[in-house]
């Protein structure tokens, strides 16, 4: 009766060594046949940091899973983690259809933001280093959609968690980005059709431009103008507005990083293309001829760079003669940049001018990437002319400039137009701290109001360009909308030191002289009385203000009474009749 008995050590071991192998054995058919042993074997090499070996079961995970009956939305939260290990297997395209997948399922949607920010960016990530850059600029471009300030403004505290990180994801995808554009050629674009194409050059322009005005990421973001160019060329040709439009951005640019041959070709393109489309005795040209003279006097050439500023000097002449400002209040009527705007007179949804041009062209200086629709401000020329400097924008950059040098501050334009939609979905997501004007209440809307920047933040009483500002602006057309003590928009405090509205130059100076001081809204609401009372030759003294202003007052009473002002047609029909 032999019966078994571990007599020595080297038995012990060795029945040791028969069940560990046996166990070994089990396993392996454990996680090659059950769902869940593969997916605890997948976490475990996860656990211990050997995500390329997990990526195997974990993939078999799925499969068996999916074998067993599973959901995709059960399956979700592993294909997300499954994906990091695809990521670090550089296995790019399946680490992305994977996180697809899961982002598109229920998990993925109601998914904590941050959460779902964190997938989305490493999804665009994903896209990006597998060469993807149309997928992943649209991502891209969401973000900085939903960074608002926090990626115009990165010294901003004043901006929601949200789109502080929506900003700090963009910042981080640089390398990525520069990784996939940075070659000698442009990459080309190659999307499903034309418009597809150009929506993705639009896209890799705006998110240039956000690149373009960091530090240290000028190389990214030239990459990606220059994509952009090229695709636009290509598809609408280089003598179009879109087209000739980036070279504004790219240019500095090149400038910036010191490629100044590269911008003096693009410069000449864009200046041939204005030729060819407006005539060779347009002003148009001199914006043009303006940035070449900027980048032949940074060569030392300067020869060439006199004799292009004289050609530009003789373009104005020629164009305008010696004809200066005159005042036109018909037109200024017209073009409604009188209209005062505030609860008591709010806009439609329907108003949106039809003048808004881009401030940089103009040189105002933007906080925030150029093309976007807050860095438009309205035309608003003083008559039916492309004079380039009698009009809103140009005489913003005038009136910054002037006090820039008096200050040393930092003066740049924060926010100028916002669409009655825009300015809805702001006042929606920051409705809780009611920082953010309803919609129809805003002068934003108009296109004619700029906030202003001092040293990347709203502009304050105390700042220096505030005193330049007090005591200029009217000179240029711009008064203060928001003074201490108003009651313009709901909410307690309305005093906005950074708000200033273009009302052109007649009206601001007689705001200046007869107007009631600090009542703006309500000076604008009875101009004509005051126009009438100005052309007499008799400004209104101090008590005589009551007189228009009670006029103005009753008008709009009796809009009031038959219409409430909260729905907004009434009194907004008749003012924007003016
Ligand atoms: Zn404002």
């Amino acid at each position: 009766m032999p019966a078994i008995r571990l007599r020595s050590p080297v038995m012990f071991a060795g029945a040791f060594v028969l069940l560990a192998v046996l166990y070994a054995t089990y396993f392996d058919v454990a996680v090659r046949t059950n769902a869940r042993a593969a997916t605890d074997r997948f976490h475990t090499l996860v656990d211990l940091g050997a995500p390329r070996r997990a990526a195997k079961h974990g993939e078999r995970a799925i499969a068996l899973s999916l074998k067993a009956g599973a959901t995709g939305d059960q399956l979700a939260p592993l294909k997300a983690a499954v994906a990091e290990t695809q990521t670090a297997r550089r296995d790019y395209q399946r680490a992305a259809d994977l996180l697809k997948e899961a982002l598109t399922a229920k998990w993925g949607q109601s998914l904590p933001t941050i959460e779902r920010i964190e997938f989305e960016d490493r999804l665009a990530r994903a896209y990006l280093l597998n060469g993807d850059l149309e997928r992943a600029t649209a991502i891209y471009t969401t973000f900085l959609d939903l960074a608002g300030d926090a990626a115009a403004i990165p010294e901003d505290t004043d901006v929601d968690a949200t789109a502080k990180l929506h900003a700090d994801k963009l910042v981080g995808a640089a390398d990525a980005f520069l990784r996939v554009v940075n070659h000698a050629e442009p990459r080309t674009l190659t999307g499903a059709t034309p418009e597809h194409t150009l929506a993705s050059a639009t896209q890799l322009a705006d998110l240039g431009g956000f690149y373009g005005m960091r530090e240290g990421e000028e190389y990214a973001a030239a990459g990606l103008l220059a994509t952009a160019y090229q695709a636009r060329k290509r598809i609408r040709g280089v003598d179009h507005q879109d087209t000739v439009q980036l070279t504004l951005m790219l240019g500095p640019l090149y400038t910036k990083m010191g490629r100044l041959h590269d911008a003096e070709a693009l410069y000449l393109e864009a200046f041939h293309a204005q030729e060819r489309s407006k005539g060779a005795n347009s002003p148009d040209l001199s914006l043009y001829i303006k940035l070449l003279a900027g980048v032949y006097e940074k060569q030392e050439r300067f020869t060439e760079a006199q004799a292009l500023y004289e050609h530009m000097r003789r373009l104005f002449r020629d164009a305008f003669g010696e004809q200066r400002y005159s005042v036109n209040r018909n037109i200024d009527r017209r073009e409604n940049i009188n209209r005062p705007v505030s609860q008591h007179f709010p806009l439609d949804a329907s108003y949106a001018p039809r003048d808004l041009v881009s401030a940089a062209e103009f040189f105002v200086p933007t906080a925030k990437v150029p093309n976007i629709d807050e860095m438009k401000l309205r035309l608003a020329a003083d008559r039916d002319s492309d004079a380039r400097e009698e009009n809103l924008p140009a005489r913003l950059a005038q009136l910054i400039s002037l006090c820039r040098s008096e200050s040393d501050d930092a003066i740049s334009l924060r926010s100028g137009y916002r669409s009655y939609r825009t300015q809805a979905v702001l006042h929606d997501r920051n409705g809780a701290r009611g920082t953010v004007t309803p919609p129809g209440v805003s002068e934003h809307q108009t296109g004619l109001a700029a906030d202003i920047n001092v040293d990347s933040r709203f502009m304050r009483q105390s700042d220096r360009a505030f005193q330049c500002f007090e005591e200029n602006a009217f000179r240029f057309g711009f008064i203060l909308s928001y003074p201490p003590g108003n009651d313009y928009l709901p909410g307690k405090d309305s005093y906005e030191p950074w708000h200033w509205r273009y009302v052109g130059i007649q009206t601001a100076q007689l705001y200046r002289e007869a107007g009631p001081y600090n009542r703006p809204q309500e000076f604008l609401a009875a101009l004509p009385c005051f126009q009438e009372r100005a052309a007499s030759g008799v400004f209104p003294t101090a008590g005589e203000h009551d007189i228009c202003l009670d006029g103005a007052q009753t008008k709009l009473a009796e809009v009031s009474a038959t219409q409430p002002v909260r729905e907004q047609s009434g009194a907004a029909r008749i003012l924007n009749d003016w």
